[in-house]
């Protein structure tokens, strides 16, 4: 088994980790697109766990005490087994993570732990976010079931990348705005409650915090009650690690 990286833990971190930290193996990696990789974790400490679409996953990408958290895809606490999609942006440890974790990698997990409180996802839903969101998509959409599909509306730094990851994941978005630009986000946002289905539609927004400020002063805008919506930040410029 192959460590991810070429470093000796120290007797503090192990105790933490044995403490805290599910230890789990890289079972597969999907490079979906450049940026994307689709990641199954297995292992008996798995096994067992509580979990519900919306709860949170923090992976330790790097040592010590360094993690970044996922939104599981699914999570069969019965076989030990959690998929996750990846988004590497950019410069961090977490994207660093994505684009060397490799099959047969150990690897240790802190949770699942509760995020988002989706309740029931009974009646209709609406999502607003961008490639961090994709994986809570799958999750809401694998749920629902046969029953009904979220809405979905991305803002995206590629939409031929996203489209890939998407398609992945079997998610037709209703909407793909790149970030660059302004006016469609803008528009996106102010026309998102027209995606909902009447006054039972749970608005979702997660990913980029400006955004989903934007998205909830557009929703409040159009009468949508705070009851609602429920919102979760998966990153903001300049933030790092947020969970
Ligand atoms: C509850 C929760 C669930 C999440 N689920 C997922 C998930 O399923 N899949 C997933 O890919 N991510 C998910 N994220 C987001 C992910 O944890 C962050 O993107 C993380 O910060 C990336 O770590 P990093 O080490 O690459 O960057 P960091 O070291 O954390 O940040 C470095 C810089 O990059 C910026 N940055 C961070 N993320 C992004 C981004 N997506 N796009 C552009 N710039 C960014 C930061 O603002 C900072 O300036 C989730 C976050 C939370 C809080």
């Amino acid at each position: 088994m192959r460590f991810t990286e070429d470093r000796v833990p120290g007797l503090l971190e192990r105790a933490f980790d044995r403490l805290l930290l599910r230890s789990a193996r890289v079972a597969a990696v999907q490079r979906v697109s450049d940026r994307f990789r689709l990641i199954d974790l297995e292992g008996d400490a798995l096994k067992g766990a509580a979990w519900a679409p919306g709860h949170k996953l923090q992976v330790k990408v790097a040592g010590p005490f360094t993690a970044r958290t996922f939104t599981p895809i699914v999570f069969d606490a019965v076989r030990g087994h959690v998929r996750l999609l990846g988004y590497a942006h950019g410069a961090g440890p977490g994207s660093d993570w994505l684009r060397r974790v490799q099959a047969g990698d150990a690897c240790q997990v802190f949770g699942p732990h509760r995020s988002l409180a989706l309740g029931d996802l009974a009646g209709p839903v609406v999502l607003h976010g961008d490639e961090t969101s994709f994986g809570l998509a799958a999750a809401v959409a694998a749920a629902m079931g046969a029953r009904a599909q979220p809405r979905c509306v991305f803002e995206v730094e590629s939409v031929d990348e996203a489209t890939l990851a998407l398609q992945a994941l079997g998610i037709n978005a209703a909407l793909l705005v790149e970030r660059r630009d302004e006016a469609g986000r803008k528009q996106a946002a102010s026309g998102l409650w027209s995606q909902g289905s009447g006054d039972g539609t749970l608005f979702v927004l997660t990913g980029r915090a400006q955004s989903i400020q934007q998205a909830r002063q557009a929703l409040k805008g159009h009468g949508v009650p705070a009851s609602c919506i429920v919102a979760k930040a998966y990153w903001a410029p300049g933030k790092t690690g947020m969970d």
